[in-house]
C-alpha cells in the first residue's frame, strides 16, 4: 500500500514538473512578441501629427513671429471671445487739450465786436465834422460825445482844441480828412509808443511773477483763466496760483481754465485760506517747475480801502519773500466807468499796477475809458477782454482800436 502511494507522489511531481515547463516556455514565447528592451521611436515631425495647420506652417522660410492662431488673424469670421470675467478698473479718459488761438491777430478778429459797440462815436463825431460851418454849438456836441464815451474831461478838450485848430487851418469838411484827422488825434491819445508787453519770460533762473488784481465781478479770474491761454499759446510754461480763497468756487473755476491748456493749479482745498500762503506756494511751485511764469489770481474784496491794501499788501510781501513781483495787471469792468476809475485810482494806492486790463469792451461804448484810465494811473491798457469765450482776450494793439472806433 505504501508502495501504491509512493508511485502516486511520483506521478503528481512528474505532472507538476511539465507543467512549470510549458509555463515557462508559453512565457518565454509571449516576451518575445512583445519586444524586451525598447528604443523608441522618433518623436513625429509636425508634418506627421494629424493637426489643423496653424497660420504660416507651410512657409519654407522658418517663422520669426510667434505663431498665430487662425482667429487672431482676423481672416475669418470667429465668434468673439467671451468676456473676461475680472471687473477692470475704471480708467478716466484722458482729457484732450484745447489748441487756443494765437494772441497776434486776435483784435483783428474781435474788432467787429468793439466797432458795434463803439460805432456810435465814430459816426456821431464823422457826423458832426463832416457837416461843415461848425459853430459853438456844435462844436459842444462833439465835446459831449467825447466825454460820454469816458475819454474824460481833460483828454477831450485837447482833442477837441486840436481838431478845431485843424478845421480852422484846412478850412474843409471833406469826410475823408477828417476821419484822418480823428485817427491821428485819438491815436495820439491812446499812446501807442507804450509798452504793452506783458512779463512772462524767465528772468535771472526764475520764472516770472504776474499778480492779477481787481474788483470780485470785474473779470478778474476768468482773465487769468483766458491769460493762461494766450500765454499757452505762445509756447510758454504757465503755473497758476488761486489765491482767490474768500470767494467759494474761484479755485476750482480756475482749475478748470488751467485743466483745459494743461496748465497746472496750485491752490487750497479750505476755502478761506490764507492767501498769500496760497501765493508763496504756486511761486515755490513755479520755481520748481521750472516754469517761464506763475500767475497768480487774488481775492479784491473792496469792503474798504485799509482792509485791501493790507491784504494785498501781505500778500505782495509774502511773495516777495522768494521772488521779485514782475507784473501786477489790475482788471477793471468797462462797463463801470467812473466806477471803475475810482477803482483804478484805489488799487493804484495799494499797489504798484504796471498793466490793466479792460474786460467787457464787447458790451460797451464807452472804449474812451482805455484813454482816462491810462491816464489816472500812468500805466498802459496791456489787455482788452472782448467776450465771455476762452479766446476773447487780445493784446491791445492801438491802431486796431482807434480804426474800430471811427469805422
Ligand atoms: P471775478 O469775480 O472778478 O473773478 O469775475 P469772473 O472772472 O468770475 O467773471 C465775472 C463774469 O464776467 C463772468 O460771467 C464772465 O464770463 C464775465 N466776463 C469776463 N470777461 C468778460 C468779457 O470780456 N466780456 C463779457 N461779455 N463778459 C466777461
Amino acid at each position: 500500500m505504501a508502495r501504491v502511494i509512493d508511485q502516486l507522489w511520483e506521478y503528481i511531481a512528474v505532472a507538476l514538473g511539465i507543467l512549470v515547463i510549458l509555463g515557462g516556455v508559453l512565457l518565454g514565447l509571449l516576451r518575445g512578441r512583445g519586444g524586451g528592451s525598447k528604443t523608441l521611436p522618433p518623436p513625429a515631425t509636425t508634418r506627421d501629427r494629424e493637426v489643423l495647420p496653424g497660420v504660416g506652417d507651410d512657409a519654407e522660410e522658418p517663422r520669426d513671429q510667434p505663431k498665430r492662431s487662425i482667429e487672431d488673424t482676423g481672416s475669418v469670421d470667429t465668434l468673439p471671445r467671451p468676456a473676461e470675467p475680472e471687473l477692470l478698473p475704471e480708467v478716466e479718459p484722458t482729457p484732450t487739450l484745447e489748441r487756443p488761438e494765437a494772441p497776434a491777430g486776435r483784435l483783428k478778429r474781435l474788432r467787429a465786436r468793439l466797432a458795434r459797440s463803439n460805432s456810435a462815436l465814430g459816426q456821431a463825431l464823422l457826423g458832426l465834422l463832416s457837416r461843415g460851418g461848425l459853430d459853438e454849438e456844435a462844436w459842444e456836441d462833439v465835446e459831449d460825445t467825447l466825454l460820454a464815451s469816458d475819454l474824460g474831461v481833460e483828454a477831450t478838450t485837447e482833442l477837441v482844441e486840436s481838431l478845431r485848430s485843424k478845421v480852422k487851418v484846412e478850412g474843409t469838411t471833406d469826410e475823408a480828412t477828417v476821419r484822418a484827422w480823428l485817427r491821428e488825434d485819438l491815436l495820439t491819445l491812446v499812446d501807442p509808443s507804450m509798452d504793452r508787453s506783458i512779463a512772462s519770460s524767465r528772468t535771472e533762473g526764475r520764472p516770472a511773477v504776474v499778480l492779477v488784481v481787481g474788483v470780485n465781478g470785474t473779470g478778474k479770474t476768468t482773465t487769468v483763466g483766458k491769460l493762461a491761454r494766450v500765454l499757452v499759446a505762445e509756447d510758454k510754461d504757465v503755473v497758476l496760483g488761486a489765491a482767490d480763497t474768500f470767494r467759494a468756487a474761484a479755485a476750482d473755476q480756475l482749475e478748470t481754465w488751467g485743466g483745459r491748456v494743461g496748465v497746472p493749479t496750485i491752490r487750497s482745498d479750505r476755502d478761506g485760506a490764507d492767501p498769500a500762503s496760497v501765493a508763496f506756494d504756486a511761486v515755490k511751485a513755479g520755481a520748481e517747475m521750472e516754469a517761464d511764469v506763475v500767475l497768480i489770481d487774488t481775492a479784491g474784496r473792496l469792503h474798504n480801502k485799509v482792509g485791501l491794501m493790507d491784504e494785498l499788501g501781505k500778500v505782495k510781501r509774502v511773495i516777495e519773500k522768494q521772488s521779485p513781483i514782475d507784473e501786477v495787471l489790475l482788471v477793471l469792468d468797462a462797463t463801470t466807468g467812473q466806477n471803475g476809475l475810482r477803482q483804478a485810482e484805489v488799487f493804484g494806492e495799494a499797489v504798484n499796477v504796471t498793466g490793466i486790463v479792460l474786460t467787457k469792451m464787447d458790451g460797451t461804448a464807452k472804449g474812451g475809458i482805455v484813454v482816462s484810465v491810462q491816464r489816472k494811473l500812468g500805466v498802459p491798457v496791456k489787455l482788452v477782454g472782448l467776450g465771455e469765450g476762452p479766446d476773447d482776450l487780445a493784446p491791445f494793439d492801438a491802431e486796431a482800436f482807434v480804426d474800430a472806433l471811427i469805422d
